[in-house]
């Protein structure tokens, strides 16, 4: 009984840091101080930089190291590298789940740490590796981006998703409960949902940490173009996995033992024959079928 308790404290926690990452919850949650007094964040164009931060999650174990960079207004930056490197630590950072050790995190020069977390996070989406939805009905999973959006923009907002075509596939629709007895719905659905409440939540900046499990190509597809539809003209963070996705970044940073070891654009990193470039050979060679020339090696 000792062991299932524990067990289910730690399936509380892993919850509860989804609900937190999902961040429509835009009341703090009680474990975070309030801080409802500092000011809000005042957005202008949605520049966010890194300046010099350094972040450790326990003491003498350094995760970001002196880190800067600037995500500018509208452009896509990307976050590339091993896994370990601390690129979910950055978002997570931005959305003051955690308090940066020292350095400055800064949105249109106003530090996040002076202003409230409430106001941050309703100027931010973010969609996660692992989709969260609630046991309701997919209405209600999408609805959750924005307080009280009209059926109109939700389904606006899902067909833009490209999730409107498959919803209206089951029978009960927009009602078709999600989860245990609901629609069981597919990673690459559950993903345009997610897109769909972003959509519709219509922050100026978007966090994405791309699914590491593989999507069926036709759904990787619709996801992809949902998600570019989301990072249009918005300031966008993305942590990619598979590097085709972020081959028009404008920004791309080689993250690696919490620090950006290479940036610059697709081509340009190519060309410098560096650690971005061997990745990228390291996974056209896992994705292509053998030639003939790799297996004569
Ligand atoms: P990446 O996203 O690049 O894979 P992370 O930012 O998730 O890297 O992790 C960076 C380092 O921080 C890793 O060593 C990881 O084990 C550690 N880490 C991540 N989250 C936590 C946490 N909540 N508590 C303690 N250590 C963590
Ligand atoms: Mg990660």
């Amino acid at each position: 009984p000792a062991k299932r308790l524990a067990r289910l404290n730690i399936e509380l926690n892993s919850a509860l840091v989804g609900a937190r990452m999902l961040l429509e919850i835009v009341d703090s949650p009680q474990s975070e101080p309030d801080d409802s007094d500092k000011p809000p964040l005042a957005l202008t164009v949605a520049r966010v930089e890194f300046d010099n931060v350094c972040f450790a999650y326990r003491p003498d174990e350094p995760v970001l190291n002196h880190m800067s960079f600037t995500a500018e207004p509208g452009k896509m930056t990307a976050l590339v590298g091993p896994s370990g490197g601390g690129k979910s630590t950055v978002l997570a950072l931005l959305l003051r789940l955690y308090e940066a050790g020292s350095g400055d995190i800064r949105i249109d020069g106003q530090s996040i740490a002076a202003v409230s977390r409430r106001s941050l996070r309703q100027q931010t989406a973010y969609v996660g590796q692992d989709v969260y939805l609630f046991r309701d009905s997919i209405r209600a999973n999408i609805a959750f981006g924005k307080i009280g959006a009209s059926e109109d923009e939700i389904v606006a907002a899902a067909k833009a998703a490209h999730a409107h075509d498959f919803i209206m596939s089951f029978p009960l629709g927009y009602d078709t409960p999600v989860g245990e007895h609901g629609a069981q719905l597919s990673g690459g659905q559950r993903q345009r949902i997610a897109v769909a409440r972003a959509l519709l939540r219509d922050a100026p900046i978007v966090l994405l940490d791309e699914a590491t499990a593989a999507l069926d190509s036709e759904s990787e597809k619709l996801v992809q173009e949902a998600i570019e539809r989301l990072c249009l003209n918005r300031t966008t963070i993305v942590i990619a996995h598979r590097l085709h996705t972020i081959m028009h970044a404008d920004a791309i940073l080689v993250v690696e033992a919490g620090e950006i070891v290479e940036q610059g654009r697709h081509d340009d990193l190519l060309r410098r024959s560096g650690r971005y470039a061997s990745f990228f050979r390291l996974q056209q060679r896992h994705a292509a079928p053998l030639a003939p020339a790799d297996t004569a090696i």
